[in-house]
């Protein structure tokens, strides 16, 4: 890894801060953006001009590469405050890593894990006010990294950017959702860029969600080549759960290695609860709706947490998921939360100090 950073990060602050603290709790997710961001540029192979600046808009040719070539890879955090005011991050080493990975498979460069650290910290510290403490809100943080580079030659570009941009925000959904299993339509291919947060994974599924949106659905879960086994949401990893045994799909080319999906396993497994990654086909779910046994299913990922599904849909039948007490997505979720917003003890050591 490159660790040859030249610049120290040069501050510009906004003449006046937007913040309005009255509104700051229960924000639409991801709507509104905070007084600064960190932008660094990517140039003659190595990056540099680190910079805080104002929020601002950015000014690019009309032939930089990503606008042609879909050159962009993204990432999604939370920043949380607890009641003494200390900022907390939740294993962001793991979305550090991933944002290289992702920018690797996409033949972007890959980013300094100092300079990600210096910048995000230092953004944070700037932005403490604007962290939203209210129950289920936080600051969405959003990593991004675009070929900036001019020419539309097919082939990467020569030049990047890399910014981090922040999102007081509440709840993703603010109830259960309900969704279609993919018949027709896919995310990802063996060998493709499903494993990778890729901007254009999401583009791609924008279509066919709308489909469904329209529907009266709320989201797809996405199945293999052949429509066979089930994968993940289009933006979380998806959980069964059939009498006790907790399921979920490995990873692999075609799924998102999620931090909240391998969060949930270890809760899970320290708990005693039967844990299974393996593949999981549509019939086999079918089937435990119809006798009874598939007693929750739920959705996991940074943004919406964990979020419960009432009612899936196969072939145009629905499927209606059994209310249980004693919920394993109510457990899970409030130790998960619990120990991002410094409620409790952090036993797996995944709390980051700001
Ligand atoms: C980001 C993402 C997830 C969730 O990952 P987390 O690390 O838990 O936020 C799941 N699936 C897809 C396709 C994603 O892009």
């Amino acid at each position: 890894m490159n660790t040859d950073i030249t610049t120290k990060i040069e501050i510009q602050k906004v003449k006046e801060s937007s913040l309005n603290k009255a509104t700051l709790n229960g924000r639409k997710f991801g709507s509104t953006f905070t007084d600064h961001m960190f932008i660094c540029t990517y140039k003659n192979g190595k990056w540099q001009d680190a910079k805080i600046t104002p929020y601002q808009p950015l000014q690019l040719q009309p032939s930089s590469r990503v606008f042609h070539y879909g050159q962009a890879v993204f990432e999604g955090m939370k920043a949380y405050k607890d009641s003494n005011d200390q900022i907390w991050l939740f294993r962001p080493d793991e979305n550090q890593k991933r944002i290289n990975a992702s920018a690797k498979r996409l033949a972007m460069p890959e980013l300094p894990k100092e300079l990600f650290f210096e910048g995000l910290e230092t953004l944070l510290k700037m932005e403490k006010e604007w962290i939203p403490t209210a129950d289920g809100n936080s600051l969405y943080i959003r990593p991004f990294m675009i070929a900036t580079g001019n020419g539309i030659f097919a082939a990467p570009s020569d030049e990047y950017t890399f910014m981090i941009i922040c999102s007081p925000s509440g709840k993703y959904y603010s109830k259960d959702v309900q969704v279609v299993i993919a018949e027709h339509y896919s995310r990802a291919a063996n060998g493709g860029v499903g494993a990778a947060k890729a901007a254009g994974n999401y583009g791609a599924q924008f279509y066919p969600t709308q489909k469904a949106i329209d529907q009266g659905y709320d989201q797809i879960i996405w199945t293999d080549a052949n429509h066979e086994y089930l994968e993940e949401a289009g933006t979380m990893n998806v959980f069964f759960r059939i009498n006790n045994t907790l399921i979920t799909a490995p990873t692999s080319e075609r799924i998102l290695d999620g931090i909240t999906r391998k969060s949930i396993i270890a809760i899970a497994k320290k708990q005693g609860i039967n844990v299974e990654e393996r593949k999981i086909k549509v019939t086999e779910i079918k089937e435990a709706a119809k006798n009874g046994t598939l007693k929750e299913m739920f959705g996991a990922g940074t943004a919406a947490v964990i979020v419960p599904i009432s009612h899936f849909s196969h072939k145009e039948i629905d499927y209606k998921i059994t209310d249980v007490k004693n919920r394993f997505s109510s457990q899970f979720k409030k130790q998960l939360t619990d120990i991002q917003y410094n409620k409790v003890n952090d036993e797996f050591g995944w709390r980051y100090k700001v």
